[in-house]
């Protein structure tokens, strides 16, 4: 079972705009931003506007329209940075085992060297 949403999580703030952040994009769905500490050239987070605890959570209650908005917004922050050519990687850490360290759902997007293998 997913834990309930706590409201004072480190990216609702961020959506909240209690706690700044670098936007690179928003819309009614999602908003994007650069990751405090990237692993990459570029490294961004994209997160559902909507209240939701994890991946797990989401494509588990979501709608239909938010899930189709949140996707399409990752595809649009990747396409505007201009990482389709030569190409990225998603990663969404989920619970604890995931290594996932902030309660709502955030989609990770690296890019801007080759990423390698996936490490484990
Ligand atoms: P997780 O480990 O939950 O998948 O990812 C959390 C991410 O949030 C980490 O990559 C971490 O660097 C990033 N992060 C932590 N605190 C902040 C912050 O205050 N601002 C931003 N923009 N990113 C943060």
């Amino acid at each position: 079972a997913t834990q309930p949403y706590d409201d004072d999580n480190l990216f609702a703030k961020i959506l909240r705009d209690e706690i700044p952040s670098k936007r690179v994009y928003e819309d009614d769905y999602a908003i994007a931003f650069h990751d405090i500490a990237p692993q990459a050239p570029t490294h961004l987070l994209v997160i559902p506007r909507g209240r939701y605890v994890s991946w797990d959570d989401f494509s588990t209650r979501a709608s239909e329209a938010e899930i189709a908005g949140f996707v399409r917004a990752v595809g649009t922050v990747a396409r505007a940075a201009g990482m389709v050519e030569p190409g990225y990687r998603l990663l969404a850490n989920t619970g604890g085992h995931g290594g996932q360290e902030v309660p709502h759902l955030h989609v990770h997007i690296f890019a801007g060297r080759p990423l390698g293998p996936m490490l484990a």
